[in-house]
């Protein structure tokens, strides 16, 4: 009955979506947006708190399922259904999210959200654990990588609850859990593009220093060619003694970053080396 592509799997235990839905601290003035109702075991109790809900549904069975769950109750004017791929769809505002996640979209389903605006207030979202513990990780933890640094630039972002395989019909084959991000608003003024090309080469060998990082010939090569553009693009002359490794080695010096190894930095070592490379006018996209 339920479709494994899509990721169906329904929260079966009332106590869990309460306290999913609990974690949202709703107002009834708040338009909540709802990834994936389903059969609609959390909309139901989305709709007991706030004043309305824009659920995107991509399997038109489970959308007229829920339909039906609400004809003729007092829910069903504040229920507006969106048939159709959430990573196609056009978001309209909301206050809120509230989601138990399709797993196959966890990452760009974030980074939809991250992006949209004008920016809400928090989400709620469950995703399969190890995805959950890497969009929380520390410096230090064993999880922490580029999606970590990558959602914590622009969100806080909370473990809240634990939920086992046995609260959902059909069970799926990995472990849940809940977390709760909060955008940081307004967001810090880095060009993402930017960013995310240093953490691609920060993160490739977390472990290693970040000059062993910096120092493969197609990074440098790629540098380079960066700053080539750049110069030409700017009207700047290339100087004779232009050596990209002695370059790039200066930056990571002035910063006192040469040794360190991205397993261990926070956002804001990456803030300040980001910043030292531009400042030097190189670039990563
Ligand atoms: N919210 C329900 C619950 O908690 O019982 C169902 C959650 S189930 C894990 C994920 C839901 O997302 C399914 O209803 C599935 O059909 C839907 N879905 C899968 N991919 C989707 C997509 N790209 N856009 C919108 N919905 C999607």
């Amino acid at each position: 009955m339920f479709n494994k592509d899509l990721g169906q799997h329904i929260l079966k235990n009332p106590l869990v979506a309460q306290g999913i839905v609990d974690k949202a601290g709703l107002r009834t003035s708040d338009t909540v947006l709802e990834v994936g109702p389903g059969t609609g075991n959390l909309t139901v109790k989305i709709l007991a708190a706030a004043k309305k809900v824009v659920a995107v549904e991509m399997d038109p069975r489970l959308a007229a399922e829920l339909q039906k769950r609400v004809q003729g109750t007092p829910d069903q004017r504040r229920l507006d259904i969106m048939i159709g791929d959430f990573m196609k769809a056009d978001l309209p505002y909301f206050d809120v999210c509230i989601s138990n996640t399709p797993y196959q979209i966890s990452s760009p389903l974030v980074f939809k959200l991250l992006e949209h605006r004008p920016m809400f207030r928090c989400a709620v979202l469950m995703f399969q654990r190890e995805f959950a513990m890497r969009l929380v990780a520390k410096p230090g933890d064993e999880l922490y990588c580029r999606l970590s640094v990558n959602v914590q630039l622009y969100a806080k972002v909370d473990h809240v609850m634990k939920v086992g395989k046995n609260n959902f019909r059909p069970p799926p084959q990995v472990e849940s859990s809940v977390v709760r991000l909060e955008p940081r608003n307004p967001p810090p003024p880095v060009d993402f593009k930017e960013w995310d090309g240093l953490m691609r080469i920060a993160f490739v060998r977390k472990n290693k220093t970040l000059l062993a990082n910096f120092k493969t010939t197609s990074i440098m090569q790629l540098l380079e060619n960066n700053y080539k553009t750049y110069c030409s693009t700017h009207g700047l002359m290339l100087e004779d003694t232009f050596d990209i490794k002695t370059k790039v080695q200066q930056i990571l010096e002035s910063v006192d970053m040469t040794e360190k190894r991205a397993a261990k930095c926070d956002l804001d070592d990456f803030l300040k080396l980001l910043y030292a490379f531009n400042q030097a006018n190189l670039h990563f996209c």
